[in-house]
């Protein structure tokens, strides 16, 4: 358990209400980075707060020696809006502790993860006068509005910024007690079709019949991004994807998020996916083709024969090394143009994308992830995991920086990020704080 003065600390930080989306909380914002570069500044880093056309960013730098690894660690402050507010037990910006448990907004993400870093640097200083490594500590103000001023900041700051490995800790263990490794992460590329029949809404009695229905031609389009073995039929979809490596599917077996667990988690009456691969597999490694809405025509009660001018959908793809989201976001247009009738006219815009990601967790700095986890937790093999969701920071990160991301989360499942009642194990400070002190020894070899 963390000493009194630590826990106070930490309660501390959790009592800024640095919600980034919300421009009623940016005092609090504010108030939060003025403390944290205190803090690091008190623990003998040293800090400076850098603004940026949004929320500040926080540097804090550790005494530098030549021959040495320089190391990233970076974090956020800002965290997430708290409604819907009825739902929380206790004020979310008020912390409370219950049976070793901390319960605020930020609790975990990601104020107790990064706190936990910022523990185990300061143990470190105290003791040896120094770290094993050269240390950066970068927190930011705006992850959970997107990061938008990271990367412009990274580029800005490229050379002092320059570090061989970056470490991150804002995601969970796989279930408690397992050390988790993170080195995989799916892109992302998001497109928007509107699909465009007669120039307004039409009598389905007078027209209907001769005229397209937008609906249908939608409908069928959808229907044909996948086979019945639930393969993606777009024409050069997997393209690049790499093969899943044998110690992957073999490693992945044993880890405790099965099917029973994913039915559980979801409510789902059965899972569904790409034949050949079991849910984890689909879920890490395998590229989808996934609608997430769909609309067009009359909604409300009761009937109207109305032949609708339009339908529209909205569809992610989640995508996987080696795979150029670009690429994706063109073939999938192609797909839509080649397929849609003459009867109706299609119009496209993508959104956003981000790349895949992958670092080998046998080779280099992986490796010293691997040891200092199974430092940290001796009784249980460190799981190897990908992630089914992207980081877009992590693409900065390795495009910008050149240097690759180490994820190493210590929050658990069940901490509820970003719901109401978020929490925290105390005993997770300290983990976390050993974890800082096993790995930046394990990176100096
Ligand atoms: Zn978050």
């Amino acid at each position: 358990m963390p000493s009194d003065a630590d826990l106070n600390q930490y309660l501390e930080l959790l009592s800024f209400g640095s919600i980034s989306t919300d421009s009623k909380y940016k005092d609090q914002v504010l108030a939060c980075a003025n403390w944290l570069e205190r803090k690091l500044n008190a623990i003998g880093l040293k800090a400076t707060q850098y603004e940026t056309p949004g929320n500040p960013i926080i540097i804090g730098r550790g005494p530098v020696k030549s021959g040495r690894p320089t190391v990233l660690i970076y974090g956020h402050y800002d965290v997430q809006p708290v409604d819907p507010l009825n739902l929380w037990h206790k004020p979310p910006f008020e912390p409370t502790i219950e049976n070793g448990i901390v319960t605020a907004r930020g609790a975990s993400d990601n104020k107790g993860q990064i706190f936990a870093h910022i523990l185990g640097i300061e143990q470190t200083l105290r003791e040896k006068g120094d770290l094993p490594v050269n240390l950066i500590v970068l927190i930011e103000g705006e992850e959970e509005i997107g990061s938008v001023n990271l990367a412009p900041f990274l580029k800005a700051h490229r050379e002092e910024l320059a570090c061989d490995v970056i470490a991150i800790s804002d995601s969970s263990m796989i279930a408690p007690g397992y050390p988790t490794f993170t080195y995989g992460l799916r892109g992302i590329a998001a497109i928007e079709i509107t699909v465009t029949g007669p120039d307004r809404d039409l009598h389905s009695g007078i027209f209907g019949g001769a005229v397209e229905n937008p609906i249908t031609v939608l409908a069928r389009l959808i229907a044909g991004l996948h086979d019945e073995n639930r393969k993606v039929l777009i024409e050069g979809f997997y393209d690049g994807v790499r093969d899943l490596a044998e110690w992957e599917r073999t490693s992945w077996k044993e880890l405790p998020l099965q099917e029973a667990a994913l039915l559980k988690m979801t409510g789902a009456p059965a899972l569904a996916g790409e034949s050949g691969f079991t849910p984890l597999e689909r879920i890490w490694a395998r590229p989808t083709a996934e609608v997430n809405g769909i609309g067009g025509g009359y909604q409300g009660e009761g009937t109207k024969t109305v032949l609708p001018s339009k339908a529209q959908a909205k569809f992610t793809f989640r995508l996987v090394p080696d795979q150029d989201p670009a690429k994706i976001v063109a073939i999938v247009e192609d797909y839509f143009r080649k397929h849609a009738p003459p009867s109706v006219k299609i119009e496209l815009s993508p959104g956003h994308y981000g790349q895949p990601y992958l670092v080998d967790p046998h080779a280099g700095y992986g490796m010293a992830a691997q040891r200092a986890l199974a430092r940290l937790l001796p009784d249980c093999k460190p799981a190897l995991i990908r992630e089914g969701g992207s980081i877009p920071i992590v693409a900065d990160f390795k495009s910008i920086l050149n240097a690759d991301t180490l994820l190493l989360g210590f929050a658990l499942p069940d901490c509820n990020a970003h719901s109401p009642n978020e929490t925290f194990p105390l005993a997770h400070l300290d983990l976390g704080a050993r974890l800082n002190r096993y790995l930046l020894e394990a990176i100096a070899g």
